[in-house]
């Protein structure tokens, strides 16, 4: 072997180490996200002061409210509320963002709303041009657009979401992915009966903004793709959390959550019986942004309600430690998922897009 031979050699196994280094033993991602819903609730379940008719509304009587989701122990309120989340990923992930143990997870953007929320987790970087939910296609790239064209990923990249809104934060025209979102969410070349009654289902049922259908539709229309479909990267987007709070149905919105978990523990369960996904998934659960504190501005978002840029982020999967919930532990943001998604795949979206901040694998290590 000659010293020129050598040097390649090295460098190319050097390059292999590395690149194994972040590949570990996922080999898929799906992005799960609870529009609005803050860390207040994921951390010490529902709130006490927002259990009745005058701050809270109620369909439900408060003592019915009570009896389902509260107990004077935050952490058994918590798990009143989120059981999946907090006997599952707490004890075989993690969970970032209880800024009373330490652990901060913000927004970047300085909006704290959902179109800047959503481009900054999937292009890796706030943009200071995206400040409004009408904003149109999206200008940057997403982690999930450049996924679907590395190797590997060509058709394995799909969007699934209740906002119609998705359409245009993925840049359909121009990413060419695959989005089910909003108008497009059941599948209506799906002819079986079931299929049929679904459409059917839609097609009578009064959407939000006259385009978003409501959560429930999500969870079947992905738990059925996934019975022809098998995509190594998924983004699924839940919307229900926020519009609640939006009408001040504090009632609404802790059911509401109570059902996003109930969903992600059936994916997680319908996945992990699929061999491709077995053991070689990861998820990761987040919200687009908080929501203000106290008895009026728990409705609202934004620069205005102080808070809403405190979120959360749980995750689970094959390469994370189960370090369970987090506590003084460096601070996080949002954008640092892209390259997170991309990582835990084996891919280096930096390399692709150098001013996206840095994944996360560092701090899911660190003890
Ligand atoms: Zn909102």
């Amino acid at each position: 072997m000659n010293k020129t031979t050598h040097l390649l050699l090295t460098t190319l196994l050097g390059m292999t180490l590395a690149s194994t280094a972040l590949a570990g033993k996922t080999r898929n991602v799906v992005l799960i996200i609870s529009d609005g819903l803050r860390p207040e609730e994921m951390f010490t379940g529902v709130e006490e002061d927002l259990l009745n008719e005058k701050n809270g509304g109620n369909w439900t009587s408060e003592k019915e409210l009570r009896a389902r989701y509260w107990d004077p122990d935050p952490k058994v309120r918590r798990m009143l509320l989120f059981p999946f989340i907090w006997n599952t990923i707490a004890t075989k992930g993690q969970l970032l963002g209880n800024a009373q143990l330490g652990s901060q997870a913000q927004v970047a953007n300085g909006l704290a709303f959902s179109y800047p929320g959503y481009n900054e987790m999937s292009s890796g970087m706030p943009d200071p041009r995206i400040n409004s939910n009408e904003f149109g296609p999206n200008p940057n790239q997403t982690v999930f657009e450049w996924l679907s064209h590395q190797p590997g990923f060509a058709g394995k990249v799909e969007i699934f979401g209740t906002w119609n809104t998705f359409h245009d934060i993925f840049n359909e025209s121009r990413s060419h992915l695959p989005i089910r979102a909003g108008v497009n969410l059941v599948d209506a070349t799906d002819h079986s009966p079931r299929g049929q009654l679904l459409e059917e289902l839609y097609k009578t049922t009064t959407l939000l903004e006259d385009k978003d259908p409501p959560d429930s539709f999500l969870t079947v229309s992905v738990l059925d793709h996934l019975k022809t479909h098998r995509p190594r990267v998924m983004f699924v987007g839940y919307g229900d959390t926020d519009s609640w709070a939006h009408q001040g149905r504090y009632d609404l919105v802790v059911d509401t959550a109570h059902h996003f978990d109930a969903a992600v523990a059936a994916l997680w369960n319908r996945m992990q019986s699929i061999p491709e996904y077995k053991d070689k998934t990861t998820f990761i659960l987040t919200a687009d942004h908080g929501r203000g504190h106290g008895l009026v501005e728990w409705k609202e978002h934004g620069v205005e309600e102080s808070g809403s840029e405190n979120i959360w982020i749980a995750i689970i999967g094959p390469d994370t430690p189960p370090l369970g919930e987090r506590q003084n532990v460096a601070s996080v943001t949002q954008s640092q998922l892209a390259a997170t998604i991309a990582a835990l795949l084996g891919e280096d979206y930096r390399k692709a897009e150098p001013r996206a901040a840095a994944p996360l694998l560092d701090v899911l290590a660190a003890p």
